[in-house]
């Protein structure tokens, strides 16, 4: 690595162009062994050659390089050139472009304010406390992709139909909103949608689809999800009116990020402005992989650590961004982490990914793993333990787990519905995965059966349980989410899973077709009991915060669990838990294939979950000292 000495204090990367009508500057952050930089500047976006060739003026210790450009030159796009040991990198429009041209070759000359929609002055992130959030994780196309499919016209949405197919402006639209809003999540976390490279934004009436794992510019939306790519603007404004269009119906927006690694080595801004020093290598040399594909930032090197700090602020700041999904967090150190949790503020929700996919070139026990989540407050991780505990281990789709009444992952369940904290009556040495708990405070945990990772839920109990029939998949289906939504960690779904959606069994979706990945929009009415369900839940959540108390010593206090045969989660909420008005509640998960038995004491309880519905006002009394729950189903009452 190059010795950077002062080039921390001198830096100002999250400031490479600034426009003025009169003259634009231009001021690029270098290692201190560069030779030359060249900026160009260009009419177009992409294509052509360059108006204006100009040679960049060192500082004196030569990491940083300015040009000032005289006149107006709104509209039009520039490039960098470093030259470090006799060779050109190739051009870059930088690390902190915050406009480009298509496909992000190029940075745009923009009046950033023009891009700003009417109201944008007033537009608020919705004050929703951790505890308090559910999480819908969408992609633009899979939710939006679907034309002209009529509802029953007794839903209050009768007809999903977008002018934006796969677009930004898809989730400005009504019917979107009001799906999401009768569903009643309050925070849509969306896959990556900053500029990424794997759909080419030059012909997008060609189908193509990505996740978008793959960045490019990190502090520019993506040009696909734009109505035209073409103008830098354009993307800038859509983006900002979902935000606004979220915010409005009480809706957080949160971000994936995947600052862990980059599209490639050679062609990526990092590499082209300051060689090597972004990347983490081996010993040997060679360029390390703990991302798994191909190449691993180093999150501890000042430049990136100042740089991901930025970034996210940016995002905070220009496009009122409410959280952060860190993709990999595991490949990224502590310390960086706890420095973005303290730069932004307090209400901005942070989790990731508390692993790695390969192993990093950094020591283990200075990495955002879960394991050190403890060394992280404020920041939450996905608990792989409550996922593969209900639905089966990630190493193979045929296998299942506490759904497929397999005993021994009670534990597993358990632990997830205590939120990753200790508790005394959660066993350790049972659990999957973990050896101690983890999070301090539920709010810690993410709670999940699945995401857009792996198979998504019906997906996985039709490859885990073979010949299940389609009223023990709903059965199952329910059962599952009914652990995620009463848990005390955050709920994650994985949007379409109120669909009833399914990918064709599609394990790794990440560049399938539309008909694969579009939601099963049809099945809207098809499997209303699904969607009622899930709704009904949801409801029953938000209205009682003895379900989400956020606080890992009242969990303790009131979360008690109950002796219950293998295969079977069962659990008081007691004391009014959480300031909740219901004094007990009683929540049975009966995963196994047998009616089980709950004693509780003498009492006149109403039951308000049961057999696949949900009404917060009572579906049935009951009294006596014992309650049965059928196989496969939950059960939730209160005295
Ligand atoms: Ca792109």
């Amino acid at each position: 690595m190059m010795t950077l000495g002062t080039l921390t204090a001198n830096a100002q990367t999250g400031n490479e162009m600034t426009y003025t009508p009169q003259a634009t500057t231009f001021r690029l952050t270098t290692l201190g062994n560069t030779q030359a930089v060249t900026l160009r500047i260009y009419n177009e976006g992409i294509g052509g050659k360059a108006a204006k060739t100009i040679k960049m003026s060192p500082a004196k210790d030569k990491t940083s390089w300015h040009a000032t450009v005289k006149g107006d030159l709104k509209g039009k796009f520039y490039t960098f050139e470093v030259k470090v040991n006799g060779k050109l990198y190739g051009e870059t429009p930088g690390i902190w472009a915050k406009a480009v041209g298509v496909n992000g070759k190029r940075g745009a000359i923009i009046d950033m304010k023009s891009t700003n929609p009417a109201g944008w002055s007033t537009d608020k992130r919705p004050a929703i406390a951790a505890k308090d959030l559910i999480i819908y994780e969408l992609h633009h196309r899979d939710f939006s992709a679907a034309r002209n499919i009529n509802l029953d016209p007794q839903l209050h949405i009768k007809r999903v139909s977008s002018n934006y197919p796969g677009k930004f402006m898809a989730l400005t639209e009504e019917w979107a909103i009001g799906h999401l809003k009768e569903l009643g999540v309050n925070a849509v976390h969306i896959l990556p949608s900053f500029d990424y490279a794997s759909v080419d934004e030059t012909r997008l009436n060609t189908p193509q689809y990505n996740w978008g794992y793959d960045p490019v510019n990190y502090n520019v939306p993506e040009g696909g999800y734009s109505t035209d790519p073409t103008k830098p603007e354009v993307r800038i404004n859509e983006f900002k009116q979902m935000v606004q269009a979220l915010h409005r119906a009480g809706i957080k927006v949160i971000l994936d990020v995947v600052y862990n690694h980059t599209f490639n080595i050679d062609g990526s801004n990092f590499q082209r402005t300051m060689p090597d020093y972004f990347y983490r290598k081996n010993a040997d040399g060679s360029y390390s992989n703990g991302s798994g594909c191909g190449n691993e930032t180093a999150s501890e090197q000042p430049l990136m650590r100042q740089f991901m700090v930025e970034s996210v602020k940016y995002w905070v700041d220009e496009y009122h961004i409410d959280g952060f999904r860190f993709d990999l967090m595991g490949v990224h150190d502590i310390e960086t982490m706890n420095a973005i949790r303290k730069a932004v503020p307090a209400d901005i929700f942070i989790y990731g990914e508390g692993w790695s996919a390969g192993s990093c070139a950094y020591p283990q026990e200075k990495l955002g793993m879960k394991a050190h989540i403890q060394q992280m407050p404020g920041i939450a991780a996905f608990s792989d333990e409550m996922r593969d505990g209900l639905r089966g281990p990630w190493d193979g789709d045929d296998k299942t787990a506490f759904l497929g009444a397999v005993a021994g992952n009670e534990e597993s369940v358990k632990y997830g519905i205590v939120g990753a904290i200790s508790h005394p009556q959660v066993d350790m040495k049972k659990v999957n995965y973990a050896d101690v708990a983890w999070a301090s405070q539920p709010t810690q945990m993410i709670a999940y059966v699945s995401c857009h990772d792996d198979m998504c839920l019906v997906d996985r109990l039709k490859a885990s349980i073979p010949g299940i029939s389609e009223s023990e998949l709903i059965r199952l289906d329910q059962l599952g989410q009914t652990a995620v939504l009463t848990s005390q960690g955050v709920p994650f779904l994985l949007s379409g899973e109120e669909l009833l959606r399914n990918k064709k069994g599609v394990h790794n979706s990440y560049e399938s077709p539309d008909s694969i990945n579009q939601l099963n929009w049809n099945n809207r009415f098809k499997y209303p009991q699904v969607f009622n369900y899930y709704r009904g839940l949801i409801s029953l959540r938000k209205h009682h915060p003895a379900f989400h108390m956020g606080d890992a010593d009242l969990v303790r206090r009131h979360l008690e669990f109950l002796p219950s045969q293998e295969n079977v989660v069962a659990y008081r909420l007691k004391n009014h838990a959480g300031g909740d008005e219901w004094n007990n509640i009683y929540v049975v998960l009966n995963g196994s294939r047998k009616e089980c038995v709950i004693d509780v004491p003498q009492g006149r309880y109403t039951v308000v979950v049961n057999c696949g519905f949900v009404n917060e006002k009572g579906i049935d009394v009951m009294e006596g000292t014992q309650i049965r729950i059928p196989s496969q189903t939950a059960l939730i009452m209160h005295d």
